[in-house]
Protein backbone atom coordinates (compact mmCIF):
# COMPACT_ATOMS: atom_id res chain seq x y z
CA UNK A 1 0.00 0.00 0.00
CA UNK A 2 1.31 3.21 -0.99
CA UNK A 3 1.17 5.53 2.32
CA UNK A 4 1.42 10.02 2.38
CA UNK A 5 4.59 11.19 3.50
CA UNK A 6 4.03 13.43 6.58
CA UNK A 7 2.49 16.77 5.84
CA UNK A 8 0.93 19.80 7.99
CA UNK A 9 -2.43 20.25 6.83
CA UNK A 10 -4.32 24.29 7.48
CA UNK A 11 -7.52 24.59 6.77
CA UNK A 12 -8.41 28.92 6.31
CA UNK A 13 -11.73 29.87 6.53
CA UNK A 14 -11.32 33.05 3.74
CA UNK A 15 -9.94 33.43 0.87
CA UNK A 16 -7.70 35.84 2.54
CA UNK A 17 -6.45 33.71 4.79
CA UNK A 18 -5.87 30.78 2.45
CA UNK A 19 -3.61 33.57 0.45
CA UNK A 20 -1.78 34.86 3.81
CA UNK A 21 -0.83 31.00 4.29
CA UNK A 22 0.46 30.45 1.26
CA UNK A 23 2.47 33.45 1.17
CA UNK A 24 3.61 32.40 4.56
CA UNK A 25 4.70 29.01 3.89
CA UNK A 26 6.17 29.76 0.10
CA UNK A 27 7.34 26.64 -2.09
CA UNK A 28 6.95 23.81 1.02
CA UNK A 29 3.44 24.89 0.29
CA UNK A 30 0.58 23.24 -2.17
CA UNK A 31 -3.09 23.91 -1.83
CA UNK A 32 -5.50 21.30 -2.12
CA UNK A 33 -8.96 21.45 -3.75
CA UNK A 34 -10.53 17.82 -3.84
CA UNK A 35 -7.36 15.57 -3.72
CA UNK A 36 -8.21 13.33 -6.83
CA UNK A 37 -4.97 14.68 -8.33
CA UNK A 38 -2.68 15.96 -5.52
CA UNK A 39 -3.14 12.85 -2.75
CA UNK A 40 -2.55 10.31 -5.60
CA UNK A 41 0.62 12.47 -6.85
CA UNK A 42 2.13 13.05 -3.29
CA UNK A 43 1.76 9.24 -2.57
CA UNK A 44 3.81 8.38 -5.67
CA UNK A 45 6.38 11.24 -4.50
CA UNK A 46 5.95 13.29 -7.33
CA UNK A 47 5.22 15.68 -5.32
CA UNK A 48 5.95 16.46 -1.67
CA UNK A 49 4.64 19.29 -0.45
CA UNK A 50 5.36 19.61 3.32
CA UNK A 51 2.37 22.05 3.96
CA UNK A 52 -1.07 21.61 2.05
CA UNK A 53 -3.44 24.13 2.26
CA UNK A 54 -7.03 23.06 2.04
CA UNK A 55 -9.38 25.31 0.00
CA UNK A 56 -12.92 23.14 1.24
CA UNK A 57 -13.45 25.72 4.01
CA UNK A 58 -13.38 28.57 1.85
CA UNK A 59 -17.33 29.71 1.09
CA UNK A 60 -16.39 32.51 -1.31
CA UNK A 61 -14.50 29.93 -3.63
CA UNK A 62 -18.49 27.80 -4.04
CA UNK A 63 -20.40 29.20 -5.86
CA UNK A 64 -22.05 29.39 -9.80
CA UNK A 65 -23.97 32.83 -10.30
CA UNK A 66 -24.44 35.12 -13.52
CA UNK A 67 -22.67 38.72 -13.42
CA UNK A 68 -24.63 41.95 -14.68
CA UNK A 69 -23.06 42.12 -17.51
CA UNK A 70 -24.22 38.70 -18.68
CA UNK A 71 -20.69 36.55 -18.05
CA UNK A 72 -21.06 33.45 -16.31
CA UNK A 73 -18.91 32.79 -12.85
CA UNK A 74 -17.91 29.69 -11.85
CA UNK A 75 -15.93 29.06 -8.26
CA UNK A 76 -12.82 27.27 -8.46
CA UNK A 77 -14.11 24.38 -5.70
CA UNK A 78 -17.57 23.84 -7.61
CA UNK A 79 -17.05 20.24 -8.09
CA UNK A 80 -17.05 18.52 -11.00
CA UNK A 81 -20.64 17.38 -10.78
CA UNK A 82 -22.53 20.71 -9.90
CA UNK A 83 -20.32 21.80 -13.16
CA UNK A 84 -21.67 19.28 -15.29
CA UNK A 85 -25.60 18.90 -14.10
CA UNK A 86 -25.89 23.19 -13.15
CA UNK A 87 -28.83 23.67 -15.68
CA UNK A 88 -28.12 27.33 -16.84
CA UNK A 89 -24.31 25.95 -17.50
CA UNK A 90 -25.60 22.86 -19.64
CA UNK A 91 -27.81 25.38 -21.67
CA UNK A 92 -25.18 28.01 -22.14
CA UNK A 93 -21.99 26.29 -21.84
CA UNK A 94 -22.39 23.22 -22.92
CA UNK A 95 -18.73 22.24 -23.58
CA UNK A 96 -18.08 22.71 -20.24
CA UNK A 97 -21.01 20.92 -18.97
CA UNK A 98 -19.70 18.00 -20.95
CA UNK A 99 -16.22 18.08 -20.35
CA UNK A 100 -16.76 17.48 -15.92
CA UNK A 101 -19.61 14.88 -16.75
CA UNK A 102 -16.50 13.24 -19.06
CA UNK A 103 -14.17 13.43 -16.11
CA UNK A 104 -13.11 10.02 -14.56
CA UNK A 105 -16.25 8.31 -12.17
CA UNK A 106 -19.16 9.93 -10.37
CA UNK A 107 -17.17 9.14 -7.60
CA UNK A 108 -14.13 11.66 -8.51
CA UNK A 109 -16.54 14.27 -9.81
CA UNK A 110 -18.06 14.56 -6.39
CA UNK A 111 -14.64 15.46 -4.56
CA UNK A 112 -12.82 16.72 -7.82
CA UNK A 113 -13.67 20.54 -8.38
CA UNK A 114 -13.15 22.31 -11.63
CA UNK A 115 -10.17 25.03 -10.20
CA UNK A 116 -8.11 21.31 -9.72
CA UNK A 117 -8.93 20.10 -13.20
CA UNK A 118 -7.46 23.18 -14.53
CA UNK A 119 -4.35 23.07 -12.48
CA UNK A 120 -3.99 19.64 -12.95
CA UNK A 121 -0.79 18.68 -12.96
CA UNK A 122 0.68 17.13 -16.85
CA UNK A 123 0.62 13.07 -17.26
CA UNK A 124 3.37 10.93 -18.86
CA UNK A 125 3.68 7.01 -18.83
CA UNK A 126 7.51 7.62 -17.02
CA UNK A 127 5.85 9.77 -14.38
CA UNK A 128 2.77 8.21 -13.56
CA UNK A 129 4.03 5.45 -11.69
CA UNK A 130 5.02 4.72 -7.83
CA UNK A 131 8.21 5.71 -6.68
CA UNK A 132 10.04 2.72 -6.81
CA UNK A 133 9.30 1.81 -10.23
CA UNK A 134 10.42 5.49 -11.34
CA UNK A 135 13.83 4.98 -9.02
CA UNK A 136 14.25 1.70 -11.19
CA UNK A 137 14.69 3.99 -14.06
CA UNK A 138 17.04 6.60 -12.42
CA UNK A 139 13.86 9.08 -12.42
CA UNK A 140 13.19 11.62 -14.99
CA UNK A 141 13.36 15.00 -15.27
CA UNK A 142 10.03 16.28 -14.26
CA UNK A 143 10.70 14.28 -10.94
CA UNK A 144 14.42 13.84 -9.32
CA UNK A 145 15.55 13.05 -12.65
CA UNK A 146 17.77 14.49 -15.44
CA UNK A 147 16.32 12.86 -19.21
CA UNK A 148 13.14 12.69 -20.61
CA UNK A 149 12.74 8.89 -21.59
CA UNK A 150 10.43 9.93 -23.89
CA UNK A 151 12.43 11.86 -26.03
CA UNK A 152 15.98 11.05 -24.46
CA UNK A 153 17.87 14.03 -26.73
CA UNK A 154 15.35 16.81 -25.46
CA UNK A 155 15.90 19.00 -23.35
CA UNK A 156 12.46 19.83 -21.99
CA UNK A 157 10.07 17.45 -20.85
CA UNK A 158 6.99 17.07 -22.95
CA UNK A 159 4.04 14.90 -20.57
CA UNK A 160 0.62 15.77 -21.63
CA UNK A 161 -2.07 18.41 -20.60
CA UNK A 162 -4.92 15.55 -19.51
CA UNK A 163 -7.52 18.32 -18.41
CA UNK A 164 -10.78 17.47 -19.57
CA UNK A 165 -11.79 21.31 -19.16
CA UNK A 166 -8.61 23.22 -20.03
CA UNK A 167 -8.95 22.95 -24.15
CA UNK A 168 -12.58 24.18 -22.79
CA UNK A 169 -11.60 26.86 -21.40
CA UNK A 170 -9.16 28.30 -24.21
CA UNK A 171 -12.16 27.67 -26.44
CA UNK A 172 -14.75 29.72 -24.99
CA UNK A 173 -12.42 32.80 -24.45
CA UNK A 174 -12.88 32.29 -20.50
CA UNK A 175 -11.04 34.01 -18.14
CA UNK A 176 -9.07 33.08 -14.61
CA UNK A 177 -9.41 35.05 -11.62
CA UNK A 178 -6.28 34.70 -9.38
CA UNK A 179 -5.72 35.88 -6.08
CA UNK A 180 -2.21 35.77 -4.19
CA UNK A 181 -1.78 37.92 -0.41
CA UNK A 182 -0.19 40.80 -3.19
CA UNK A 183 -3.53 41.16 -4.91
CA UNK A 184 -5.29 39.79 -7.69
CA UNK A 185 -5.40 39.33 -11.17
CA UNK A 186 -7.73 38.27 -14.32
CA UNK A 187 -5.99 36.10 -16.85
CA UNK A 188 -7.17 34.69 -20.41
CA UNK A 189 -7.61 30.63 -20.41
CA UNK A 190 -5.24 30.68 -23.28
CA UNK A 191 -2.14 32.50 -20.79
CA UNK A 192 -2.73 30.28 -18.28
CA UNK A 193 -1.23 27.17 -19.74
CA UNK A 194 2.26 26.92 -20.59
CA UNK A 195 3.69 24.44 -23.55
CA UNK A 196 6.43 22.83 -20.89
CA UNK A 197 5.87 19.44 -19.26
CA UNK A 198 7.06 20.76 -16.03
CA UNK A 199 6.21 24.18 -15.77
CA UNK A 200 2.94 23.89 -17.16
CA UNK A 201 1.14 27.11 -16.00
CA UNK A 202 1.83 30.99 -15.57
CA UNK A 203 -0.03 30.81 -12.17
CA UNK A 204 2.71 31.77 -9.64
CA UNK A 205 2.96 29.58 -6.35
CA UNK A 206 1.20 32.01 -4.44
CA UNK A 207 -1.85 32.23 -6.14
CA UNK A 208 -5.01 30.50 -5.79
CA UNK A 209 -7.31 30.29 -8.79
CA UNK A 210 -10.65 31.77 -7.53
CA UNK A 211 -13.31 31.23 -10.41
CA UNK A 212 -13.79 30.95 -13.81
CA UNK A 213 -15.76 34.00 -16.22
CA UNK A 214 -17.16 32.56 -18.99
CA UNK A 215 -18.22 35.21 -21.38
CA UNK A 216 -21.81 36.36 -22.20
CA UNK A 217 -23.32 33.72 -24.37
CA UNK A 218 -25.61 36.98 -26.44
CA UNK A 219 -23.57 39.52 -26.36
CA UNK A 220 -26.14 42.57 -28.02
CA UNK A 221 -25.80 42.55 -31.63
CA UNK A 222 -24.14 39.47 -31.39
CA UNK A 223 -24.99 35.96 -32.66
CA UNK A 224 -24.88 33.25 -30.14
CA UNK A 225 -22.57 31.12 -28.85
CA UNK A 226 -22.48 27.55 -29.93
CA UNK A 227 -19.79 25.16 -28.30
CA UNK A 228 -19.54 21.32 -27.98
CA UNK A 229 -16.43 18.84 -26.54
CA UNK A 230 -15.57 15.69 -28.03
CA UNK A 231 -12.75 13.53 -25.90
CA UNK A 232 -11.57 9.91 -27.07
CA UNK A 233 -10.36 7.76 -24.54
CA UNK A 234 -9.83 4.09 -24.34
CA UNK A 235 -13.04 2.82 -22.51
CA UNK A 236 -15.93 5.43 -22.47
CA UNK A 237 -16.25 4.12 -18.51
CA UNK A 238 -13.95 6.45 -17.54
CA UNK A 239 -10.31 7.11 -18.30
CA UNK A 240 -8.30 10.66 -19.12
CA UNK A 241 -8.60 12.23 -22.82
CA UNK A 242 -5.79 11.04 -24.99
CA UNK A 243 -7.31 13.30 -27.56
CA UNK A 244 -9.75 16.09 -27.07
CA UNK A 245 -11.43 18.93 -29.44
CA UNK A 246 -13.01 21.61 -27.73
CA UNK A 247 -15.10 24.20 -30.51
CA UNK A 248 -16.90 27.33 -29.44
CA UNK A 249 -18.32 29.70 -32.38
CA UNK A 250 -21.28 32.02 -33.02
CA UNK A 251 -23.25 31.39 -36.34
CA UNK A 252 -24.72 34.56 -37.55
CA UNK A 253 -27.16 34.04 -40.24
CA UNK A 254 -25.25 30.97 -41.56
CA UNK A 255 -21.89 32.52 -41.47
CA UNK A 256 -19.29 31.28 -38.93
CA UNK A 257 -18.01 33.79 -36.61
CA UNK A 258 -15.28 34.13 -33.58
CA UNK A 259 -14.58 30.67 -34.15
CA UNK A 260 -12.32 28.48 -31.95
CA UNK A 261 -10.59 25.27 -32.37
CA UNK A 262 -9.09 23.67 -29.46
CA UNK A 263 -7.44 20.39 -29.55
CA UNK A 264 -6.31 18.87 -25.65
CA UNK A 265 -4.44 15.70 -24.68
CA UNK A 266 -1.81 16.32 -27.77
CA UNK A 267 0.76 18.26 -26.36
CA UNK A 268 1.85 20.04 -22.72
CA UNK A 269 -0.79 22.61 -22.94
CA UNK A 270 -4.31 22.73 -24.99
CA UNK A 271 -3.23 23.07 -28.36
CA UNK A 272 -5.10 26.18 -30.42
CA UNK A 273 -5.67 25.32 -33.99
CA UNK A 274 -5.59 28.94 -35.38
CA UNK A 275 -5.08 28.73 -39.35
CA UNK A 276 -7.89 26.28 -39.36
CA UNK A 277 -10.41 28.69 -37.46
CA UNK A 278 -8.98 31.65 -39.85
CA UNK A 279 -10.39 29.48 -42.66
CA UNK A 280 -13.49 28.75 -41.49
CA UNK A 281 -14.15 32.20 -40.01
CA UNK A 282 -17.07 34.28 -42.24
CA UNK A 283 -17.58 31.27 -43.83
CA UNK A 284 -20.90 29.22 -44.47
CA UNK A 285 -20.06 25.77 -42.83
CA UNK A 286 -20.73 23.57 -45.76
CA UNK A 287 -19.54 19.82 -45.38
CA UNK A 288 -16.25 20.17 -48.03
CA UNK A 289 -15.30 23.08 -46.09
CA UNK A 290 -15.17 21.09 -42.40
CA UNK A 291 -13.68 18.74 -43.93
CA UNK A 292 -10.62 21.26 -45.03
CA UNK A 293 -10.64 22.74 -41.95
CA UNK A 294 -10.27 19.38 -40.30
CA UNK A 295 -7.65 18.35 -42.07
CA UNK A 296 -6.04 21.95 -41.19
CA UNK A 297 -6.44 21.60 -37.48
CA UNK A 298 -5.04 18.34 -37.24
CA UNK A 299 -1.20 19.28 -38.00
CA UNK A 300 -1.25 21.11 -34.58
CA UNK A 301 -1.61 17.83 -32.87
CA UNK A 302 1.93 16.43 -31.29
CA UNK A 303 0.79 13.36 -29.77
CA UNK A 304 4.24 11.43 -28.74
CA UNK A 305 4.05 7.97 -27.08
CA UNK A 306 3.85 8.94 -23.49
CA UNK A 307 0.31 8.27 -22.86
CA UNK A 308 -2.69 5.84 -23.94
CA UNK A 309 -2.71 3.78 -26.96
CA UNK A 310 -0.56 4.35 -30.39
CA UNK A 311 0.52 8.00 -31.15
CA UNK A 312 0.13 7.86 -34.61
CA UNK A 313 -3.48 6.64 -34.75
CA UNK A 314 -4.12 9.44 -32.06
CA UNK A 315 -2.59 12.07 -34.60
CA UNK A 316 -5.05 10.35 -37.50
CA UNK A 317 -7.73 10.36 -34.94
CA UNK A 318 -7.43 14.30 -33.71
CA UNK A 319 -8.88 14.83 -37.95
CA UNK A 320 -11.63 12.22 -37.25
CA UNK A 321 -12.65 14.47 -34.35
CA UNK A 322 -12.08 17.55 -35.35
CA UNK A 323 -14.48 17.40 -38.14
CA UNK A 324 -16.85 15.77 -35.53
CA UNK A 325 -16.76 18.48 -33.18
CA UNK A 326 -17.39 21.13 -35.83
CA UNK A 327 -20.47 19.43 -37.44
CA UNK A 328 -21.57 19.14 -33.60
CA UNK A 329 -21.01 23.11 -33.35
CA UNK A 330 -22.38 24.41 -36.38
CA UNK A 331 -25.17 21.88 -36.70
CA UNK A 332 -24.57 19.43 -39.33
CA UNK A 333 -25.76 15.51 -39.04
CA UNK A 334 -22.97 13.19 -38.02
CA UNK A 335 -20.82 11.99 -41.35
CA UNK A 336 -20.59 8.58 -39.78
CA UNK A 337 -23.29 6.42 -37.84
CA UNK A 338 -23.73 7.70 -34.42
CA UNK A 339 -20.59 7.10 -32.13
CA UNK A 340 -20.68 7.65 -28.66
CA UNK A 341 -19.12 11.11 -27.42
CA UNK A 342 -16.50 9.32 -25.46
CA UNK A 343 -15.02 6.04 -27.58
CA UNK A 344 -13.80 6.27 -31.18
C1 LIG B 1 -8.68 7.31 -11.65
C2 LIG B 1 -8.64 8.75 -12.05
C3 LIG B 1 -9.18 9.13 -13.26
C4 LIG B 1 -9.15 10.48 -13.66
N1 LIG B 1 -9.69 10.82 -14.87
C5 LIG B 1 -9.63 12.11 -15.28
C6 LIG B 1 -10.18 12.48 -16.53
O1 LIG B 1 -10.74 11.67 -17.26
N2 LIG B 1 -10.08 13.78 -16.92
C7 LIG B 1 -9.48 14.73 -16.14
O2 LIG B 1 -9.43 15.90 -16.54
N3 LIG B 1 -8.97 14.41 -14.92
C8 LIG B 1 -9.04 13.12 -14.47
N4 LIG B 1 -8.51 12.79 -13.25
C9 LIG B 1 -7.77 13.79 -12.47
C10 LIG B 1 -8.58 14.51 -11.37
O3 LIG B 1 -9.41 13.62 -10.68
C11 LIG B 1 -9.43 15.62 -11.93
O4 LIG B 1 -8.67 16.39 -12.86
C12 LIG B 1 -9.98 16.57 -10.87
O5 LIG B 1 -10.78 17.55 -11.46
C13 LIG B 1 -8.91 17.29 -10.07
O6 LIG B 1 -9.57 18.20 -9.20
P1 LIG B 1 -9.27 18.21 -7.65
O7 LIG B 1 -10.16 19.26 -7.07
O8 LIG B 1 -9.40 16.86 -7.04
O9 LIG B 1 -7.76 18.68 -7.68
P2 LIG B 1 -6.64 18.52 -6.56
O10 LIG B 1 -6.11 17.12 -6.57
O11 LIG B 1 -7.09 19.05 -5.25
O12 LIG B 1 -5.54 19.51 -7.16
C14 LIG B 1 -4.95 19.29 -8.42
C15 LIG B 1 -3.86 20.33 -8.64
O13 LIG B 1 -4.43 21.63 -8.75
C16 LIG B 1 -3.97 22.50 -7.74
N5 LIG B 1 -5.14 23.27 -7.34
C17 LIG B 1 -6.35 22.78 -7.00
N6 LIG B 1 -7.23 23.81 -6.79
C18 LIG B 1 -6.53 24.95 -6.99
C19 LIG B 1 -6.89 26.34 -6.93
N7 LIG B 1 -8.13 26.74 -6.64
N8 LIG B 1 -5.92 27.25 -7.17
C20 LIG B 1 -4.67 26.85 -7.50
N9 LIG B 1 -4.27 25.56 -7.59
C21 LIG B 1 -5.20 24.61 -7.35
C22 LIG B 1 -3.40 21.60 -6.65
O14 LIG B 1 -2.39 22.25 -5.91
C23 LIG B 1 -2.88 20.45 -7.49
O15 LIG B 1 -1.63 20.79 -8.03
C24 LIG B 1 -8.55 11.44 -12.81
C25 LIG B 1 -8.00 11.05 -11.59
C26 LIG B 1 -8.03 9.72 -11.21
C27 LIG B 1 -7.44 9.34 -9.88
S1 LIG C 1 7.97 13.62 -21.02
FE1 LIG C 1 10.02 12.96 -20.42
S2 LIG C 1 10.66 14.30 -18.71
FE2 LIG C 1 8.44 14.53 -19.03
S3 LIG C 1 7.50 13.12 -17.57
FE3 LIG C 1 7.73 11.99 -19.52
S4 LIG C 1 9.72 10.99 -19.41
FE4 LIG C 1 9.65 12.52 -17.81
Amino acid sequence: MMRLAPFTYLAPRSLAEAADLLAEHGAAAMVVAGGTDLFPNMKRRQQEPRVVIGLRAVPELRSIRVGEDGTMRVGAMTTLRETATDPLLRERYGSLATAASLVSTPHLRHMGTIGGNICLDTRCTYYDQTYHWRKSIDFCMKKDGDICWVAPGSSRCWAVSSSDSAPVTVALGARLRLVSAAGERLVDAADLFRDDGIDYLTRRPDEILTEVVLPAVQLSGTAPLRNTYWKLRRRGSFDFPILSVAVALRSDDGVVRDVRIVLGAVGSSPVVATAAAARLEGQRPEPELIEEVAGLAWRGARPLDNTDLNYAWRKRMARVYVRRALRDAVGLPPSEPAVDRSVA
